[in-house]
């Protein structure tokens, strides 16, 4: 999986707030209309933007087409949009936009702590590392699992739990205790999934959640 970092001028009274998206599309014949949905990751104030890309080569489609672009190849951004913004503390659900809205409102958060205009609760041991290819949010022993832990109580609505049996990255007993915290809830196990249980069992991970979905 390749990310990219694009990093671009920014247009002038080009504003945006941090959660927020625009479209691009590319200046080359061909592609000026296929506008795709993107994030800004840096912040409002950067003299530049910053968008963190994934893409997909066997789509053939616009990320494919960022992945062969030059130097001084052209962008173009569409109008700025987007309802996600940061309301308090609380778990994020990473789909459809994906991490990247909470990359730039977790960096705005920290840059704000730094200057010290925000009493935020959110812990400040956090540190964001990019490497090549994966960009990553480091996380420490208490963050996030005790958070997630102690705002389940608040979830009430019924919930299902879908996780990977060989998860390294969150072990499967985390499932276990929010099923627990979780009074309205049920837990589907992925046997032989770890991390990533859309990719590893498709076909029962959509199963699970049309049986979900639909009443
Ligand atoms: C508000 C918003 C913000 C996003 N921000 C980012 C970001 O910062 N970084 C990032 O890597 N990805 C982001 N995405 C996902 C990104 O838009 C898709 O990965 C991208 O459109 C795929 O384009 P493609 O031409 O390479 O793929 P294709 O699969 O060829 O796209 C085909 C069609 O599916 C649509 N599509 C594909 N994925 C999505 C998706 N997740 N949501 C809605 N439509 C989709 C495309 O717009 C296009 O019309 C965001 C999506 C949304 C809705």
């Amino acid at each position: 999986m390749i990310v990219l970092q694009i990093v671009t001028e920014k247009p002038q009274h080009y504003n945006f707030t941090p959660g927020q998206a625009t479209e691009i599309s590319i200046n080359k014949n061909g592609w000026k209309n296929e506008k795709r949905p993107f994030t800004f990751t840096c912040l409002p104030d950067n003299d530049v933007l910053e968008f963190t890309i994934k893409t997909y080569p066997l789509h053939k489609g616009v990320t494919n087409e960022l992945l062969v672009l030059k130097k001084d190849n052209v962008l173009i951004l569409h109008d700025v949009f987007g309802a996600i913004a940061y309301k308090g503390e609380g778990l994020f659900i990473a789909g459809g936009a994906g991490v990247t809205p909470f990359i730039c409102i977790i960096r705005y958060l920290q840059s704000k702590m730094k200057q010290g205009t925000t009493n935020s609760s959110l812990p400040t041991k956090r540190q964001y590392i990019k490497r090549g290819k994966k960009y990553l949010i480091k996380q420490y022993p208490e963050w996030p699992g005790q958070n997630i832990l102690k705002l389940n109580p608040n979830v009430r609505l019924h919930t299902v739990i879908m996780h990977g049996k060989k998860d390294k990255i969150c072990s499967f007993d985390l499932a276990e205790q929010m099923k627990i915290e979780i009074s309205n809830s049920y837990i589907v196990t992925f046997e032989k999934s770890g991390h990533s249980m859309f990719l590893e069992e498709t076909k029962k991970f959509n199963a699970a959640l049309i049986k979900f979905a639909l009443p």
